[in-house]
């Protein structure tokens, strides 16, 4: 082959890769990428305490690989699937649908030992990760990445879901074990979609799927020792902190094995105890700035949680004919020391799983320790209460000048 031809073939090469990468990241700009969510699920399967669970989809884990990064094909290929498979509505239609197939309660006792549900709960569990890690990594560690990696461009080469899953394929040895090659169960999930009142076709599901699985090829070809060089420059933050900082790849896999216990044992027909993640957890103070996600609280629950349950209203007469509303909200910040409610906004998105906890301001003083609490009559999607007879954790701001 002559010379000149091979480096023009090479060019094109590279022209194809960037052109095609860029197609595909265009329209995903936020969550984690999609090896970062693979290698989430891959640390969440370490941490899973339930030996049969955690055999099952060890043995099945190219199942949960493909499950994982799914719901973002939706999104590639615009389809409707994309978003709907990211919120609780559609992983409780999911879940509904496998323990109808292979649930305890109504297939049997060891129904779920059949080759097809083992596929088929791994499949779920991948999915259900996907949108409950990127709640915990958009308001965590993306969050505090967009707080202290200011970064004045838009290209959707060096977007930060794409350079985190160049930097975790970097670290990972190119995590080659979790390259997606299974194929998803169609027929379920297409049942499941009709179950919500939605007709997909089959060329949706199979072209979200087809594009993650180029995007993960292409994702590898671009990513080498030299790139991290330059890609590390980008996100100095990010590229040191996103493996073992909160919402980060660590701190997510423990969230994502709580979840999995929490369907696992409903699918028995048991109620596990609940198993929240929360910021700050053990080791963390809080940021003075409330501008900076480490200035907020987070609690990640391991269980959708009933909306109306979460936020709700009283009303307080404040005069002989004025009646205001006011929150009356289930999970509540007060000053531990004079029990007094702390005023801000609760953010809680699309009945999803994190909760969040904006004051207007904290103490001034540096001594204050706080206070969460999550009421009794909080509940999850199934009505039962998630801490019966209430929860609450203490927590503290970090001092002036820490
Ligand atoms: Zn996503």
């Amino acid at each position: 082959m002559n010379k000149d031809t091979k480096a023009m073939r090479v060019r094109l090469a590279a022209v194809i890769v960037v052109f095609a990468l860029t197609l595909t990241l265009a329209r995903v700009s936020l969550g984690a990428g999609a090896a970062v969510h693979t290698i989430m699920a891959y640390e969440a399967v370490g941490m899973v305490t339930d030996k049969q669970l955690q055999a099952l989809l060890q043995e099945n884990l190219s199942s949960l690989v493909i499950g994982a990064v799914l719901p973002d094909g939706g999104y590639a290929s615009d389809s409707l699937y994309g978003e709907m498979s990211h919120w609780p509505p559609f992983h409780s239609a999911y879940f509904d649908h496998v323990e109808s197939q292979c649930g305890r309660a109504s297939a049997g006792r060891s129904a779920w030992r059949s080759e097809r549900c083992q596929k088929l709960i791994a499949h779920m569990m991948g999915m259900i990760a996907h949108g409950v890690a990127d709640e915990s990594y958009d308001l965590l560690m993306d969050a505090r990445s967009q707080y202290l990696d200011a970064v004045d461009s838009d290209s959707p080469l060096i977007a930060r879901d794409l350079l985190v899953d160049k930097y975790a394929l970097v670290d990972y040895g190119y995590a080659l074990e979790l390259f997606p090659t299974a194929v998803s169960p169609l027929e379920d999930l297409l049942q499941v979609f009709r179950d919500m009142g939605h007709n997909l076709t089959r060329e949706e599901l199979m072209n979200g799927q087809q594009t993650m699985i180029a995007a993960a090829a292409l994702e590898r070809l671009v990513t080498n020792v030299y790139s991290d060089i330059q890609d590390s420059a980008i996100y100095p933050w990010l590229r040191n902190n996103y493996r073992d900082q909160p919402g980060g790849v660590r701190f997510t896999a423990g969230a994502l094995a709580n979840l999995w216990t929490f369907y696992w044992k409903r699918l028995q027909g048991r109620h596990a105890p609940a198993m929240p993640t929360l910021f700050p957890g053990p080791g963390y103070a809080l940021e003075r700035s409330t501008r900076d996600p480490w200035g907020r609280i987070h609690f990640l629950s391991d269980r959708p949680l009933d909306k109306d349950s979460l936020i709700a209203h009283k009303a307080v007469a404040i005069g002989r004919n004025t009646i205001v509303l006011v929150a009356d909200n289930a999970i509540v910040i007060t000053d531990a020391h004079t029990g007094k409610e702390i005023q801000g906004e609760l953010f809680y998105e699309e009945e999803g799983y994190m909760v969040s906890f904006t004051p207007w301001s904290w103490s001034s003083t540096s001594s204050t320790v706080y206070r969460v609490t999550a009421r009794a009559r909080l509940k999850d999607r199934w009505q039962q209460q998630v801490f019966p007879g209430g929860r609450s954790w203490l927590i503290s701001v970090r001092g002036q000048g820490e």
